[in-house]
């Protein structure tokens, strides 16, 4: 039997015991009835008293009452009355004497019960200590502990898709190794490493596969864990969690969600959260105080670092930041490849083209994918699993609710891959526009794809021409969506929307329109936040002016549109072999982008 439930069975019989124990105590108050000592010696005269116990204080015993019921009693024995015996002898009743109880048993029936529940209370904390949910009132951390040697040996093997967050961290992993080697050189080493990223990307992951692949112990704690309900807890936690570090040195520390514990101060509704300030400022000064060269290393995930305090990422904190992506085509193909090492594949899977159907998946996704097909496989009695079995995971983990929101379908991928080259040739076909350097169909923040398009230097004037043809790449997606699919979506909005705010203020602000000349019609935001003349502003121009402006402004937008069209149909050929070669790759560099423009 484990220690565990050992301790479950005492608490059980315990428990029985104080209920037992308590029921037996009411009995005794409530059943037995308190009598004169005069009325016990006149019913024991009139003959219906039946039973009696003699003890040195009291007198228990039955009687029978007036309706003939029996009626337990009790009463204060009058010591003087040394004809008691004499009377119970000539009625014949059964009676005895009971010795009192010793003071050990009074000590105990008055105060067992109390002790009893002591005493559960404390199995109680110690079991939830031992079950790894310790108990509230230690204040330790809950730093669970993995050793890296030992059992539970990720490495980055088992991590794909994120080379280049893996080079960022070989330097750290080559320090745990050997942290003598580093201070005799005097390199200094990041003390705090922050990961973030989209959830599901790998972070936690990559955490415990650095201290894999550095075999050293791997202290983890969750961010959440270190908001509690009592002030001072999550600050005696973060104490613990570092104290654990200094004492298993060289070590890696992690803190999983670190927003939780990290966000801003001051933020959010109801102001300041005493609690997790506190935490807050523990986990500050526990920064400052540890030096790398006592070998432990901290590292932090979170996939909100904007809502992270600054003051944790200023340096000698969190002072490295690695961005761990959504993994890309390729990246997907290899987290395949890590994820189906055991599973039994049928020779017809292609991980390839699985990793073509799965845009936006991310680590967790494909994990969860394969996962999936295997069972469906299974339930299907297979030897091995089938592609047709993945085709199915896929649309399973697709429909699945977190995902909904992120993941592609591949009819909005050949969407958004005509759009995005849409964007990319009419900057690469108009002279003037500021180089195209990726096109990418991997999502970032709200957008489902993007088109990186950097100047070539720095400019503070911007010309006129230069605006028309910014215009044009804004409305390239667009038109080349409409130009394909003879249809067009709402993914282009926020497109639409700069162009036309370029064109406001060609025509409001810089005076670049013919028919209304070099005026700025327009008061620069800032003063209307001022709240000083947002009347006048509006009475800057007349209703005749303001149809006028609309009238520019649209005639600006349509001329350009047509120029764009234009120049897509003339080169469709380029347009879809660019779109072709983005569903294949879901990223290109501008290199390939040039080499497809000149042979097409
Ligand atoms: P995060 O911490 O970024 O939310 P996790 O590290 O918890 O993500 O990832 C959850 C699971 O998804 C992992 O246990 C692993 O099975 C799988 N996974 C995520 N990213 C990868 C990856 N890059 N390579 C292999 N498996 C991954
Ligand atoms: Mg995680
Ligand atoms: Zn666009």
């Amino acid at each position: 039997m484990k220690k565990n439930e050992f301790t479950s069975i005492i608490s059980w019989i315990l428990v029985f015991l104080l209920i037992f124990m308590f029921i037996r105590g009411l009995r005794e108050i409530q059943i037995e009835k308190e009598i004169p000592y005069s009325e016990f010696k006149k019913r024991l005269y009139s003959g219906n008293v039946v039973e009696v116990k003699i003890k040195s204080d009291t007198i228990h015993g039955k009687y029978y009452d007036e309706d003939g019921k029996i009626v337990m009693f009790k009463t204060n024995r009058v010591t003087e009355d040394n004809k008691l015996v004499e009377a119970l002898e000539q009625q014949k009743i059964k009676f005895s004497a009971e010795p009192d109880r010793g003071w050990f048993w009074s000590i105990l029936i008055n105060f067992g019960p109390v002790l009893l529940i002591f005493l559960l209370w404390y199995l109680w904390a110690k079991q939830l200590q031992s079950g790894g949910k310790q108990a509230m009132l230690f204040g330790k951390s809950r730093a669970r502990l993995y050793y890296g040697k030992n059992k539970s040996e990720v490495t980055f093997k088992d991590v794909a898709g994120c080379d280049e967050v893996k080079e960022e961290l070989q330097e750290i992993i080559e320090f745990l190794k050997d942290p003598k080697k580093f201070q005799r050189l005097g390199g200094k080493i990041p003390k705090g490493v922050l990961l973030y990223g989209p959830p599901g990307t790998g972070k936690t992951l990559l955490a415990k596969a650095v201290a894999g692949e550095a075999g050293v112990p791997f202290f983890s704690a969750s961010g959440s864990e270190f908001v509690e309900m009592f002030v001072g807890v999550g600050a005696s936690r973060v104490r613990d969690l570092f104290e654990q570090g200094r004492r298993h040195a060289p070590c890696l520390l992690f803190i999983d969600e670190l927003d939780a514990v990290g966000r801003h101060r001051f933020a959010g509704i109801g102001g300041g959260h005493d609690e997790r300030e506190q935490t807050l400022n523990q986990l500050l000064v526990e920064l400052d105080g540890f030096d790398t060269r006592e070998g432990v290393i901290l590292i932090a995930a979170t996939n909100r670092p904007d809502v992270l305090d600054p003051a944790l990422l200023r340096p000698g904190r969190f002072d490295r930041h690695i961005v761990v992506p959504i993994p890309d085509i390729k990246g997907r193909e290899e987290i395949l490849k890590v994820h189906t090492r055991k599973v039994k594949l049928s020779p017809d899977v292609n991980l390839s083209i699985i990793a073509q159907r799965t845009p936006g998946f991310v680590g967790a996704d494909i994990a969860n994918l394969v996962n999936e097909a295997a069972l469906l496989a299974a339930r299907k009695n297979k030897d091995a699993v089938e592609m047709s079995d993945f085709d199915e995971a896929i649309e399973k983990v697709m429909a699945g609710p977190a995902r909904k929101s992120r993941v592609i379908s591949e009819k909005e991928k050949k969407i958004i891959a005509y759009h995005e080259s849409g964007h990319a040739l009419v900057a690469k076909l108009t002279p003037g526009c500021d180089p195209v350097h990726k096109i990418s169909l991997i999502p970032r923040g709200p957008a489902l794809g993007y088109t990186l398009q950097l100047p070539a230097e720095d400019k503070y004037i911007i010309s006129k021409q230069e605006l028309i043809n910014k215009i044009s790449v804004l409305l390239g997606g667009r038109v080349a969506e409409k130009i394909v699919f003879n249809d067009i979506t709402t993914g282009a909005q926020n497109d639409l929307a700069k162009a036309t705010e370029l064109a406001t203020k060609m025509v409001t602000e810089y005076g670049m329109s013919e028919k209304i000349g070099p005026l700025t019609l327009r008061k620069r935001e800032e003063e209307i936040f001022l709240g000083r003349d947002y009347l006048t502003r509006e009475k800057m121009y007349s209703e005749a002016t303001a149809k006028l402006i609309d009238e520019e402004i649209k005639s600006i937008i349509e001329t350009c549109l047509q120029n764009v069209e234009k120049l897509l149909s003339e080169n469709i050929n380029k347009l879809n072999a660019l779109a072709q070669k983005v569903i294949e790759k879901e990223v290109l560099e501008s290199d390939e982008i040039d080499s497809i423009i000149r042979n097409n």
